[in-house]
């Protein structure tokens, strides 16, 4: 990276990534050296040990980070990931990544990320809810609903959420719906938010095989990851009229020719968090005869080797970060449409949005509402992002990049530096 950036201490991971594509994209859009300056220097960066104690009475320390990317659009917002892989520098990567999906949905919305080091299921229920709520309360200054709003990510779910509101609002001294989203419905949740990450992905496939005449009826996809995004995208895709053959797990794949019974595999996965067998390992989802890929596990997931064996038409990057550089410029060789996770993965952001918003207005929508409202979004972004690919005459990813950079760089710009 030739322009001057932070550097995080130990594992860059994510953050590395971010800057690479950053400085690709400086190449074709028209973005102001201090916009860059700002952009390679996350506004904030936070880590806090969080002693908690265990069932057996013994005290263990995690490392709990949370990162503030960028604020030039508005309050920062992001995910909390709970997963051993969780470093300062893979969080400073994910919310770079928030403040540019925010600017690509043209949501008024900077971009944060955090997380704790910690794998939640070997921890008891009680053990897991005093992790949450101490990483929360280390917290409580510096997050809020117009300062930095909490979402869910990996290994998060309603009742964590719920956890984190209770102990911001606790703190505060008044009940604060609007510091997290991704809540129960009883605390301020939106309706249509827990598939909203995967009916995001499946309206971005609808839009683009519409605009791309790519094939919908009877048209064969692959899932790899079965969890909230890749499950609840795997329902959507059926009632589009897609045919799911395959999803997958860490442990591994199901494949079925004729197409999965997706709404009984949901039942057992959210039972027991396995598939029902499992007829390959998970890496040789990749290479299935399919119309679409989707990749909805976690970063990386897609390497160049593995992409040799791809013979899919489109592959849909719901997971940040889903492809690695090598993997996508292989693929963008042969031809195969790479939708980019600052695309494809707005499903959750926008409910997280719409949710934000009914909470600091006290007034809630039907969820035909919010449907409506997150399918009026992504098209809009799909829209916009294929323009600008088409105007730069290149791939969606430059495209989205170049959207969301040129959108900083107006709010940038028209902030002026403080003091
Ligand atoms: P999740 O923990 O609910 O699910 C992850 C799934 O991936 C699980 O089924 C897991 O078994 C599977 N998996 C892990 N390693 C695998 C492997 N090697 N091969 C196959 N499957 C594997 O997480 P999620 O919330 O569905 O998030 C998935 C991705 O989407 C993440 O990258 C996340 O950052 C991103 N994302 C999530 C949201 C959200 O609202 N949940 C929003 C935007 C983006």
């Amino acid at each position: 990276m030739a322009i001057p950036a932070y550097r995080p201490p130990e594992d860059p991971g994510l953050w590395e990534t971010f800057l690479e594509r950053l400085e690709r994209t400086l190449r074709v859009a028209h973005v102001h050296p201090t916009t860059v300056e700002y952009l390679a220097h996350p506004k904030r960066l936070v880590t806090v040990s969080l002693p908690v104690v265990m069932d057996d009475g013994k005290v263990r320390v995690f490392q709990g980070f949370r990162v503030v990317h960028d604020i030039a659009r508005g309050p920062a917002k992001g995910g909390v990931r709970l997963h051993p892989s969780v470093t300062l520098g893979q969080t400073a990567g994910l919310a770079a990544w928030m403040t540019l999906k925010a600017a690509v949905y043209d949501l008024p919305f900077g971009g944060a990320a955090g997380g704790v080091a910690v794998n939640p299921r070997l921890l008891s229920g009680r053990e897991l809810e005093r992790v949450v709520r101490r990483y929360t309360a280390e917290l409580v200054n510096l997050i809020g609903p117009d300062i930095d709003i909490l979402g869910p990510d990996v290994g998060t779910d309603q009742r964590i959420m719920a956890w984190i509101m209770d102990t911001y609002s606790m703190n505060v001294g008044r009940t604060v719906p609007g510091v997290v989203t991704g809540k129960p419905h009883a605390l301020g949740g939106t309706a249509g938010r827990d598939d909203a990450a995967g009916y995001g992905v499946a309206l971005v496939l609808w839009e683009l095989a519409r605009r791309q005449g790519l094939p919908l009826a009877g048209a064969r996809v692959a899932v790899q990851g079965f969890g909230q995004v890749g499950g609840a995208f795997a329902l959507h895709a059926e009632r589009l009229g897609l045919k799911v053959v395959a999803v997958s797990t860490g442990r591994g794949a199901m494949y079925q020719e004729e197409g999965l019974p997706v709404r009984e595999l949901l039942a057992h996965y959210e039972a027991t968090g396995e598939l029902p067998r499992y007829d390959l390992p998970p890496e040789e989802l990749f290479a299935l005869p399919v119309d679409y890929l989707v990749l909805a596990a976690l970063e990386a997931a897609l390497d160049g080797e593995r992409a040799a064996g791809v013979r899919a038409r489109a592959v849909l990057e719901a997971a940040n970060f889903g492809l690695t550089p090598e993997a996508e410029a292989y693929l963008l060789g042969k031809g195969v449409l790479v939708v980019p996770d600052l695309l494809t993965g707005g499903g959750g952001l926008i409910a997280s949005y719409l949710e934000w918003v009914q909470d600091l207005n006290m007034f809630f929508w039907s969820e035909e509402e919010v449907r409506q409202s997150l399918a009026r979004s992504v098209a809009k972004a799909v829209a916009e992002v294929s323009a600008k690919a088409e105007a730069l005459s290149a791939d969606l990813r430059t495209g989205a990049l170049a959207l969301a950079l040129e959108r900083l760089n107006e709010a940038t710009r028209l902030r002026g530096v403080y003091p």
